[in-house]
Parts: C-alpha cells; sequence; structure tokens
C-alpha cells in the first residue's frame, strides 16, 4: 500500500471539517471497496477519514415512516435483525446475495450507495423502492431521492464532503407482494442480472403500485415502468407475467463485457422477473 494520512473521528463534526478541508481525501466505512480500489491504484486519496466510530450510523430503526437504515450499518447487521424480515422482506432477500461472509462482517449499506457499483444490491433495492438518502456536508442536510442520486456507474449526486447518514425505505404494508431473484456465477459475486420488484393488491386480486426494479444490466440500477404498467391493473397469471418478461428484455440495452454479452444478459434480466413475479405469486401474504 501506498502512504496516506488516516485519521479516525470521534464526531460528525470533526469527519466534516477533515473531509471538507481536504479535497484528497476519502471517507473510509467497511473498506471492502476502496481498500481494493487504492490496492491496484485505481485511486490514491492521500487522505483517508474512517468513519468507524461514528457510532450513531449504525442504527437500524423501524418507524411508521419506514426502515432507516444508517449508513454505517453492515450487511450482517442486516441479516441478523429479525425484525427487518416483516418489515422489508424484500431487502433482506436482496441482501443475502451480497458477497461473501468476510466481506459482509464490514461491509456497509452507506458504502454501497456511495460506491453505486451498477451490480450491486443495496443500490437497486434503494432505486426500486424509492429510497431517501439523507446525506450530511459542510453546508448542511439534504435529502437525495435514489432517482437522482445515482448517476452513473460509480457515479453519484454527492458532493466530495459530504457523508451518508442514513437510508429511508418508505413503509412496506402487510399482504404486499414481492420477488427477488438473482443470477451470478458464483455465490456472492456480483450480480450478472437481478431483479426486485413488488406489488399490491386491490379488492379483486389486481396488482397496483407495482415497482419493478432491475439491477447489472446498465450502469446504474434501473426502474422499469414499462413492465409496472403491464402489471399495475392485472391479474398476475402466466399471460401477464410472460407479457412482462418480454416487456422488460424490450426496455434494456445492456453492455457487453467480459462477464457477459449483452444479449446474454438482456434475456437473463427477462428471466429474472419472470422468477420474480412467479415467487411473488406464490407467496402467502
Ligand atoms: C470480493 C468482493 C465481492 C463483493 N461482492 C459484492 C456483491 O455481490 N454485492 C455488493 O453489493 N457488493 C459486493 N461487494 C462490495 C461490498 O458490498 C462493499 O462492502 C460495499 O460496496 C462498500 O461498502 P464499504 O462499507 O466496504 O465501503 P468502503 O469500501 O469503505 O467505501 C466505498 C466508497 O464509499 C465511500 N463511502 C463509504 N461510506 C460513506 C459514507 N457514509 N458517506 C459518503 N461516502 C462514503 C468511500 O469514500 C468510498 O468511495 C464485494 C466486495 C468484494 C471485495
Amino acid at each position: 500500500m501506498y502512504a496516506f494520512r488516516y485519521h479516525r473521528p470521534s464526531s460528525m463534526k470533526d469527519a466534516l471539517a477533515l473531509g471538507s478541508q481536504n479535497e484528497e481525501g476519502k471517507y473510509l466505512a467497511g473498506g471492502q471497496s476502496l481498500v481494493p480500489i487504492l490496492a491496484f491504484r485505481l485511486a490514491a486519496p492521500k487522505l483517508l477519514v474512517d468513519l468507524r466510530k461514528l457510532t450513531d450510523l449504525r442504527a437500524i430503526k423501524i418507524t411508521p415512516d419506514g426502515v432507516v437504515l444508517g449508513a454505517m450499518a453492515r450487511w450482517c447487521d442486516i441479516e441478523s435483525d429479525a425484525r427487518l424480515r416483516t418489515a422489508h422482506p424484500l431487502l433482506v432477500a436482496a441482501i443475502a446475495h451480497v458477497a461473501h461472509y468476510q466481506i459482509r462482517n464490514r461491509g456497509t449499506v452507506g458504502g454501497s450507495i456511495a460506491h453505486a457499483d451498477p451490480a450491486a444490491e443495496m443500490p437497486g433495492i434503494a432505486m426500486t423502492c424509492e429510497a431517501e438518502i439523507a446525506v450530511m456536508g459542510k453546508a448542511g442536510p439534504r435529502t437525495i431521492k435514489a432517482a437522482d442520486f445515482f448517476q452513473g456507474a460509480l457515479t453519484t449526486a454527492l458532493k466530495g464532503d459530504e457523508i451518508i447518514v442514513e437510508i429511508r425505505l418508505p413503509p412496506w404494508p402487510d399482504g404486499r407482494r414481492w420477488g427477488f431473484q438473482e443470477f451470478a456465477r458464483r455465490r456472492g459475486d456480483f450480480a450478472l442480472a437481478a431483479a426486485a420488484l413488488f406489488y399490491d393488491t386491490d379488492v379483486a386480486g389486481k396488482a397496483t403500485n407495482a415497482h419493478v426494479g432491475v439491477i447489472g444490466v446498465a450502469d446504474r440500477p434501473r426502474r422499469l415502468p414499462s413492465v409496472e404498467a403491464v402489471l399495475n391493473g392485472a391479474a398476475v397469471d402466466a399471460a401477464t407475467i410472460a407479457k412482462a418478461e418480454a416487456t422488460t428484455t424490450a426496455a434494456i440495452d445492456p453492455d457487453s463485457d467480459i462477464h457477459a454479452s449483452g444479449a446474454y444478459r438482456k434475456a437473463l434480466a427477462g428471466t429474472m422477473v419472470e422468477r420474480a413475479l412467479k415467487m411473488a405469486v406464490e407467496q402467502t401474504p
């Protein structure tokens, strides 16, 4: 590792003071994305400001307004929090696919949102669920909608000095149907493609309020309004699911890379939406 300065402040005020005074600095959370980047010399910040002592940022709160994930909550904290299995089952199902045991013990929600890998699960859940991202900077606090936050691969609306404080997921009503499906080459690898979705049902059993997101098929996680339109007002039966799958593949145009061709990813995303819808239908609400 190259030489850099390291600080571990105990307060948000001190962290912001360090972060805003040093243009060549970076915040450090779990280090599971940043440290490999430094090791490969893809970035070489001169200062790391470790957020580990900001213990207030570790909380996971279940409130009437939804689930609030502190930025420093780790994957293993979400996994072991039994309340979340009913408060936000889609989140829990998605996070089960993140990385491996050792990484899950250190990697954080805020680090993943700030890193904005297009194939990462947490940004996909934030986008699908219309999360709000609360940040603090030298200019004060602000809240950014997930749809405005992710601006491209590893690119976000965060300003250099801003620290993500929490991620707010809207309330999850009883009886909501949901599905999460992911395909990766090995368990714990980043998704080649994944689908996260949910819908509520009206008195006639038809879908309402459909939210459909895909991960790993564009430069950022995407919601698919055309697929949501297929579901809203429809009975989610075999014909609707087939239409949703076809509409998914028509709505995306993934690039090819060393892991998969664009055509493969396109077909795979359709299959992930199909399987996620079948999962939702088979649930006992
Ligand atoms: C082998 C391997 C496999 C992985 N597989 C997956 C996977 O399948 N799915 C997945 O989603 N992730 C995966 N990851 C990434 C892992 O989940 C990371 O933990 C996560 O992306 C980043 O979280 P972190 O806390 O480690 O952040 P760090 O690495 O510490 O930081 C990442 C970036 O976020 C910034 N940052 C961190 N916290 C904040 C904050 N509160 N405010 C502002 N900026 C902040 C940092 O400055 C840095 O730019 C994998 C990692 C490895 C090494």
